[in-house]
């Protein structure tokens, strides 16, 4: 598995970069490859172009319903559903339930269906906890983490090598079983220490982070969601005071491989 950093800024697009979204790459035993988008926030829909046609996705899966995760799925429809080509189908997006109505609501029409568009361009799958489910090679077990509306981590396996993606998450037992011996964790830090301490169940530290990956054995952590405000220098040293292995802090753009 091969991931691409579209975005990473945490709770709003940056002046560096969007909010969270990251394409996740996998070639099958036939050699196909297969192109699915973890999460697409605020901005993330204008550099995902630079890096592949949006055509070209098999699916999306969205972790939760705050705008820093989904609000560039309205450009994707826009995208997909007036596209000139008339052979893209419906792409499959994997997502809390509300998601269509969200969809509507932003764009200002009662249905889902576009306006002049024969069928919908989104064939919604609705997230629900420990129910995994399968894209092409990949399995992927959503879990119910901590935060402040409903919100899925994810493991995700290609039967030899495990991504755990937290999602937006605070501390909590889900999300350390989630993580447990993954060989990559893509990890939120939005917050820091003391600064942050009169929030909880929202965010993780950096700290937070570093012990959940501690706890859980993982082979390498990859910290990302450090919103505008905060120097990435700050969760990093929090994370690497608790966490003893190999830990990167992401930017738009990294490419990240996943292997045993
Ligand atoms: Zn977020
Ligand atoms: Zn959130």
């Amino acid at each position: 598995m091969r991931i691409t950093v579209i975005g990473c800024c945490g709770s709003f697009a940056g002046p560096d970069g969007a909010a969270s979204s990251y394409l996740l790459e996998h070639e099958d035993a036939s050699g196909r490859t297969w192109r699915i988008l973890l999460d697409l926030g605020s901005g993330a829909f204008g550099p995902l172009q630079r890096v592949l046609d949006p055509a070209d996705l098999d699916a999306v899966i969205i972790s939760h319903l705050h705008p820093d995760h989904y609000l560039d799925v309205t450009g994707l429809e826009v995208f997909w559903a007036y596209h000139e080509r008339d052979d893209l189908g419906t792409l499959p997006i994997h997502a809390p339930a509300e998601l269509p109505d969200r969809i509507a609501a932003v764009l200002g029409r009662n249905g889902i269906i576009p306006d002049g568009v024969s069928c919908a361009p989104f064939e919604h799958h609705v997230l629900a906890d420990a129910e995994r489910f399968t894209i092409g090679p990949l399995s992927f077990e959503p879990r119910l983490v901590i935060h402040p509306v409903e919100a899925y981590g994810f493991r995700i396996t290609d039967g030899t090598s495990t991504l755990v993606y937290s999602g937006d998450s605070d501390e909590c037992p889900a999300l350390d079983e989630l993580a447990a011996d993954a060989d990559l964790f893509l990890c939120e830090a939005g917050y820091i220490e003391g600064r942050d301490d009169h929030f909880t169940g929202v965010h993780l530290t950096g700290k937070r982070a570093g012990e959940c990956a501690q706890r859980a054995g993982v082979k390498q952590l990859a910290l990302t969601h450090v919103p505008a405000w905060t120097d990435p220098q700050i969760p990093l040293a929090e994370a690497r005071e608790q966490y003893t292995g190999p830990i990167t802090l992401v930017r738009p753009m990294d490419i990240l491989h996943v292997h045993p």
